[in-house]
């Protein structure tokens, strides 16, 4: 799609040896199914459980490491650790990482959906280039508006990921641990484990 698509693929493959995981090696351009742009949200038992928080932006996966996972509590700042780019098609992966290669250990698609700008005159592109995301959440666990700021420069750089407030906020409401399940299969991560290493 854009030029930076080849500049994503490559640090995205680059860390990964696509004989040994069976994770997506990625189109080089292209979007997904649904008129709207997507996101999804993995929950990765790597060395750290964490929540990759994945949203599509100019064809690609923006993607964060949110290791407490999202809050339906606006007053819950969540750190959201910028990752590498991912492609499209990673939205769609559930399975298990070999242990000794990047990011080894489980990835279950704990939510995913589509997304809606919140400011009208503004791209998600542009967006990300300021460091001040708001996008609206269509998804299965995960509804409402989501702020995604980014404090800090260069190698400093964090992201805060936090709820806004809408009618959507719940602060007695927390899906990381009572919606621990697939999205996709409803499995555990447990059951994606056994499976797939069988
Ligand atoms: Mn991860």
């Amino acid at each position: 799609m854009s030029g930076g698509s080849k500049e994503f693929l490559k640090e995205y493959r680059t860390k990964r040896d696509f004989d040994r995981t069976r994770e997506p090696f990625g189109a080089e351009s292209g979007r997904g199914q649904t008129p709207e742009p997507i996101f999804v949200i993995q929950k990765h038992d790597a060395s750290n459980l964490h929540y990759d928080f994945r949203l599509e932006i100019d064809g690609l996966l923006k993607s964060w490491a949110i290791p407490k996972g999202p809050s339906l509590n606006p007053k819950e700042k969540r750190l959201a650790i910028p990752t590498e780019d991912h492609p499209l098609e990673y939205a769609q992966f559930e399975g298990v990482i070999p242990e000794d290669e990047y990011g080894g250990g489980t990835v279950m698609i704990w939510d995913a959906g589509t997304i809606n700008p919140v400011k009208e005159d503004h791209s998600l592109a542009e967006e990300y280039k300021e460091g001040h995301i708001e996008v609206w959440l269509k998804g299965n666990k995960l509804e409402g508006g989501y702020a995604l700021i980014r404090t800090g420069k260069g190698k400093d750089a964090k992201w805060l990921l936090i709820k806004m407030d809408d009618d959507k906020a719940d602060a007695r409401r927390n899906p990381v641990n009572s919606e621990p399940k697939s999205v996709k299969s409803g499995r555990t991560l447990k059951e994606i484990k056994k499976k797939e290493s069988s």
